[in-house]
């Protein structure tokens, strides 16, 4: 009688569970988010992209001729507005990356300095990103200090994925910032507007699978490509049901990862 009583509820509880788990499932839809980097400047593919109505997310680097003027821009198109910090690379030139970028010689005080004036040089600013980094993305004294002032002001911080052996991730976690990790990488420096469509199919695969995904493409050298590309998936996106979105709607706040936490307080 007690097994039959038991396998009767074993069953039931299985029922529940599985028609639960469906009906989630069915209210799920995949999310994609699109971040260009390399906004600020007077390049290919920034008109185009604020011409489109690719919900996209600017990545703007600081202290260049139009950083200022193209947040403003993108924040009155209702784009969502992110930090395009220049961190030094293992190898390259240190044109590539800009005014004031953070490099490996300056002082802790002054990279935290560095970091303070980019983001309150870009009006709108909702998250950061690494333009290059290899160099510094390894480094756990300086990603302190950068993500120290990212949480400061509330801001997210996206890893672009320059190096496998990047610390972000483990300290972000421990700081309390919200972070996430680059999935596909839409273009490189020669590609053609049929390999950026290729990438974002790719992209949409993996938000397909995941749940959500993060591609980064570029505006400069190959920005028109890189828009043509872009705004030919739009349609695949809708077709396979995947949502691009702005960055912040993939990740979640310290609330989501600890509810039990937040009712305490
Ligand atoms: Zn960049």
């Amino acid at each position: 009688m007690m097994k039959k009583l038991l396998l009767f509820l074993f069953i039931s509880a299985s029922i529940v569970s599985l028609g639960s788990i469906n009906y989630a499932h069915a209210k799920e839809v995949a999310k994609a988010a699109i971040i260009i980097d390399d906004f600020g400047g007077d390049v290919k593919g920034v008109d185009e992209f604020f011409e489109s109505d690719i919900p996209i997310t600017v990545a703007i680097m600081p202290f260049l001729a139009e950083s200022e003027v193209q947040a403003e821009l993108a924040h009155e198109k209702g784009l969502e507005v992110m930090l395009h910090l220049p961190l030094q690379p293992k190898k390259g030139k240190s044109s590539w990356l800009g005014p004031n970028p953070i490099t490996a010689d300056l002082p802790i005080e002054e990279i935290k300095k560095r970091v303070e004036a980019a983001i309150e040089s870009i009006p709108h600013v909702k998250g950061i990103n690494n333009h290059m980094g290899s160099r510094i993305v390894e480094d756990e004294d300086i990603m302190r200090a950068i993500l120290e002032v990212a949480k400061e002001h509330n801001l997210y911080f996206i890893d672009s994925g320059t190096s496998g052996n990047t610390v972000i991730p483990k300290l972000a976690e421990e700081l309390g910032v919200p972070w996430a990790m680059r999935d596909v990488f839409l273009d490189d420096t020669h590609s053609s507007h049929s390999h950026v469509n290729k990438q974002m199919k790719k992209l949409a695969k993996v938000a397909q699978k995941k749940g959500s995904a993060i591609g980064i493409g570029h505006v400069g050298i190959r920005g028109t490509e890189t828009v043509k590309g872009v705004k030919q998936s739009a349609t695949q996106f809708q077709e396979k049901q995947v949502e691009i979105v702005p960055v912040s709607h993939l990740l979640k706040s310290s609330i989501d990862k600890n509810p039990d936490k937040f009712w305490q307080n």
